[in-house]
């Protein structure tokens, strides 16, 4: 095998091993942000009959052809029809219901005229309803006349039966939750959301909201990534760092798989005297340098009896989220069952804002931080190259690529942007 890969190639290598997840019937709710398997076909239209789409009076279209305001059509109202009504009055020749948003169109009816073009019911003398409050007249006066299914939204015009809804891949989000509930779906069959161990590796490493020893850090990395994979769908678990020792790891990682789709590890990755992970998975696991800053070592495997996809990541915060970017958020995607195209993050040109040229190691794709203006459609670094800056990482909203062979970018080049979104 080639000894450095471009980040194309170990991008496309850890894609091709990806399998979408086993469909799954889900609540609809718990189906939101997932992919769609089936098309979804329309089995009773929507809307599922007639319907006023205003507050007004359900009329025949000849009775008000020739109103107007100087010669009101005057007709008797033989009924009220709210949304929900089961029983409906006839109108016949001369007559209408007083009829509100939603409700099914009378029998008889071929139109309906808005509240706003009659007198409201309140000519005709007096009616007063149960408890003294004034309600329709008898009768009412209406000033314009309404063409055949004025304001009638006809059953099956949103959805006609047989129509396809919604195409297998689409992906969940809200409309298409509301047309689902609206065709009468309680589940939809989806991919389910992948599930995500997450793990770090360092005998230096201390949780958060304990006192730092001598040479100790807080573990930044598990919640970086495990938060990045819920950013990404997945349902993520974060394990408590585990020490550089090769059997814990083990130990470790095989109490994991059981409830993994995919592994992420940071740390332990590279040629030091304790890279853990290394050591535990050498001989299961790819460990390969990736032609790119920050970002160079990184491991790849397939691990246990049901090949469960690790991917192990430089343990520097920096590296280890610019490596989630580029190559464990579209292994999530995939295995979630997006599309190809809509596995990466979106990546524009954009107009380089700095005072001095930036600099870059030959032969290596640098990944900056930096901050991109779509208006404007510059970006500005953020921070230096170093990958411990994990300050800058959270003032930056893009990763700025100067490419393999260039060792310089000067103000005002025009590179490519990843926006992190
Ligand atoms: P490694 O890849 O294990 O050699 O780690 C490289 C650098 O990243 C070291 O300075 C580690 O202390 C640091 N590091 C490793 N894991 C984490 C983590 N989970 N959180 C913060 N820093 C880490
Ligand atoms: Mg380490």
């Amino acid at each position: 095998m080639n000894d450095t890969w471009s980040v194309e190639e170990h991008r496309d290598d850890i894609l091709g091993a990806m399998r979408p997840l086993e469909p799954i019937e889900l609540p609809l709710l718990d189906a939101a942000g997932c992919v769609l398997v089936d098309d979804v076909v329309v089995t009773a239209p929507l809307p599922p009959f007639d319907n006023s789409s205003m507050d007004g009076y359900a009329v025949r279209t000849a009775d008000v052809e020739t109103a107007t305001d100087e010669y009101p059509a005057v007709l008797r109202v033989v009924g009220d029809i709210a949304a929900g009504s089961d029983t409906l009055p006839t109108v016949g020749p001369g007559e209408a219901a007083r009829i509100m948003t939603g409700a099914p169109i009378p029998p008889g009816a071929q139109a309906v005229v808005p509240v706003e073009w009659t007198d409201g019911g309140t000519g005709g003398g007096p009616a007063t309803g149960m408890n003294g409050r004034r309600e329709h007249g008898p009768e009412v006066r209406v000033h314009r006349g309404a063409p055949a299914r004025a304001f009638i939204n006809g059953r099956g015009s949103d959805a006609a039966t047989g129509a396809i809804a919604l195409t297998a891949g689409t992906v969940i989000g809200p409309p298409q939750l509301g047309l689902l509930a609206a065709l009468g779906h309680a589940t939809a069959l989806v991919r389910p959301r992948p599930r995500v161990v997450v793990l770090s590796t360092g005998s230096e490493l201390t949780a958060p909201g304990r006192p730092l020893g001598p040479g100790q850090i807080h573990d930044s990395n598990g919640f970086m990534l495990t938060s990045a994979a819920q950013a990404a769908g997945a349902v993520a678990y974060r394990v408590a760092a585990v020490a550089d020792d090769a059997p814990s790891l083990r130990a470790a990682l095989d109490e994991q798989l059981v409830r993994a789709d995919l592994v992420v590890t940071s740390g332990g990755v590279s040629v030091g005297a304790f890279d853990v992970v290394k050591e535990a998975l050498a001989g299961e696991v790819d460990f390969r340098r990736v032609a790119m800053q920050p970002g160079k070592p990184q491991a790849f495997g397939l691990l246990g009896p049901d090949r469960v996809p690790l991917l192990g990541l430089p343990g520097n915060p920096v590296s280890a989220y610019v490596s989630f970017e580029l190559f464990v958020r579209p292994a999530l995607r995939a295995l979630a069952g997006h599309a190809p195209e809509a596995l990466d993050r979106p990546r524009v040109t954009a107009r380089l804002v700095c005072e001095a040229p930036l600099t870059s190691p030959p032969g290596r794709r640098q990944y900056l931080r930096g901050t991109y203006s779509a208006e404007e459609g510059t970006v500005a670094p953020v921070g230096g190259s170093g990958s411990y800056l994990v300050a800058s990482l959270a003032r930056a909203d893009a990763l700025i690529e100067i490419p393999e062979a260039a060792t310089a970018a000067e103000p005002g080049a025009v590179l490519t942007v990843v926006l992190l979104g």
